[in-house]
């Protein structure tokens, strides 16, 4: 024992009087740098002289971060004060997989900065030379396995997400030279990837991920303009001020004070959530039906195309083979109902998650990186047995997009801000909101389902291998889809008062969790196992 003390002595040196941390960095950061060499030392063996331990602490301690703090002036942060006005029409979308926040987002960004430039006085107009991207932050680490460059050029291209033809983007991969013909009023010009630029990784940016748009007349900038895109396919710009909606008829900011209208005016989670739909946005509740069923309808086509590859080579260097349709097929000869019912839910999750790799149409629920949980409820619930009428599953998208609403109001929806609790973890609560609503639960239960399922994500750290969104992500999303099942069985099995913790509760520790979380755990590809799996 007293051995191994002394070894660990010897591992583990003080730091020496005198070699103090440079005033030109912050002690704290240099002491914790400091400790974890410390740790990292007693568990590598590795020896350190005082000096270089603490030459290195000071090295680390002043390399810049990435930028994992959010700016108090975007809107996102702005609006996790009032009461929730998200609706259903801004939360699912529509679009190219493999990322909310990296494809979905920045395509969404460039097309607004193209239509923003179609607006400019002819007389700039007439300047222009050229448009330029440059990412940063999360962006730029990870943007490649994203496909970011190609989401943005085609952004630029004047192309949409939720109409763009896959096959388009499919194309800009196969042929990466290819320049394209682009026009802005009475110039055109041509465009390439090479005009969309992986600038620094690293540095202070309003959020992790920061996108600047310029238009360019030779090589200054006419026009440019900042963005953001902290997940969902949301974005924002810098100085931007939402739209004016309308009050919601129930308002609230958590689900305690939702529960609490469902509960006094004797409605569904579903029926709450419906109206405040019609007061914010203003549209009818036809309109949000044929919405919603457009969502459920995307959704049942995104696990039937997935399931219909057969064992196809998904995009990257993982060279990761697609094995949805396998599971499904083999599933079928599953001896016992129950491992059937497993497999099969599985094989939903991990079609459209592949759909999601192939950067094919996805939609967020509530991102790209988990847009394979959702839909494999939904299919499950439509196309089995059961035949769950379509008007069922629109309560259970309304139930769904509570939770998802309430997480993104109080914690974050982005890996890159929370890691992988943020996106498989909320993907899986509102999937158990669905089921239960679907169900016929009550208010108190489907929360319960839905806490239960967040609270057995909480900590899940968001490391792509390669910065492409395959592994853990796509089957992740099976296991995200199976504990929404299991959460949602034990919610509307047990005794629902006695359920101990509550919803918010969970959303603030999955906040909190995701604040303390490394940087280099969420969306980098600087830790877990995008540095530990070697690809031959
Ligand atoms: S690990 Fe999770 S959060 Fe990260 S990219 Fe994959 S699905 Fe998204």
């Amino acid at each position: 024992m007293t051995e191994k003390k002394n070894e660990n002595i010897e591992l583990l040196p003080e730091i020496p009087q005198g070699t103090a941390n440079p005033s030109s960095i912050d002690r704290r950061s240099f002491l914790i740098r400091n400790a974890v060499i410390g740790a990292a030392a007693v568990m590598t063996g590795r020896a350190w002289t005082p000096e270089a331990r603490a030459e290195q602490a000071a090295k680390e301690a002043a390399a810049p971060k990435l930028g994992a703090t959010l700016s108090p002036d975007l809107d996102v942060v702005k609006r996790s004060k009032g009461p929730v006005m998200t609706v259903v029409e801004e939360f699912y979308k529509v679009g190219p997989g493999p990322s909310s926040s990296h494809t979905i987002g920045p395509m969404r960004i460039t097309y607004d900065f193209y239509q923003r430039c179609m607006k400019l006085p002819a007389d700039q107009l007439a300047k222009a030379t050229g448009l330029k991207v440059h990412l940063f932050g999360s962006l730029s680490a990870t943007g490649k396995g994203h496909g970011t460059e190609r989401a943005a050029l085609a952004g630029l291209l004047g192309k949409e997400p939720a109409t763009v033809d896959p096959l388009f983007l499919d194309e800009m991969r196969a042929k990466p030279e290819q320049t394209y013909e682009v026009k802005l009023g009475e110039k055109n010009f041509t465009l390439s990837l090479a005009d969309i630029i992986y600038d620094s990784a690293k540095g202070d940016f309003p959020h992790p991920n920061t996108m600047t748009c310029k238009l360019m007349g030779d090589s200054k900038p006419i026009y440019e303009l900042e963005y953001y895109s902290p997940g969902g396919g949301f974005y924002e710009w810098k100085g931007y001020t939402p739209p004016k909606k309308g009050d919601p008829k129930y308002p609230y900011a958590t689900m305690k004070e939702l529960r609490a209208h469902a509960e006094k005016n004797n409605l569904s989670i579903a029926e709450v959530i419906m109206a405040n739909e019609l007061s914010v946005s203003g549209k009818s509740e036809e309109q949000i039906n044929a919405f919603l069923d457009k969502i459920a309808n995307a959704m049942l086509a995104t696990v039937k195309t997935g399931l219909s590859f057969k064992d196809d080579v998904l995009p990257g260097p993982i060279k990761l083979h697609s094995k949805a349709s396998t599971v499904w097929e083999r599933a079928q000869d599953d001896k016992y109902e129950s491992d059937r019912a497993i497999a099969l839910i599985s094989a939903c999750a991990l079609a459209a998650s592949e759909e999601n790799a192939r950067g094919h149409l996805v939609i967020t629920a509530p991102t790209g990186g988990s847009a394979g949980v959702m839909p494999a409820l939904v299919y499950g619930l439509m196309e089995s047995k059961r035949k769950v009428p379509m008007e069922k599953i629109r309560q259970g998208l309304l139930a769904g997009a509570a939770i998802g609403y309430l997480c993104k109001h109080n914690a974050t929806l982005s890996g890159a801000e929370g890691g992988c609790q943020s996106e498989i973890g909320v993907a899986s609560a509102m999937s158990a909101a669905l089921l239960a609503q679907v169900m016929g639960a009550s208010a108190l239960v489907i929360e319960n389902a839905a806490e239960s399922a967040l609270e057995h994500h909480l900590g899940m750290t968001c490391d792509p291998v390669a910065g492409y969104v395959q592994v853990p992500c796509i089957e992740r999303c099976a296991f995200g889809a199976v504990k929404a099942w299991v959460a949602a069985m034990i919610a509307t099995n047990e005794i629902g008062s006695r359920h101990r913790v509550d919803l918010d509760t969970t959303i603030t520790t999955l906040a909190q969790t995701g604040k303390d979380m490394s940087t280099r755990y969420k969306e980098t590809s600087e830790a877990g196992l995008a540095a530990n799996l070697v690809l031959c």
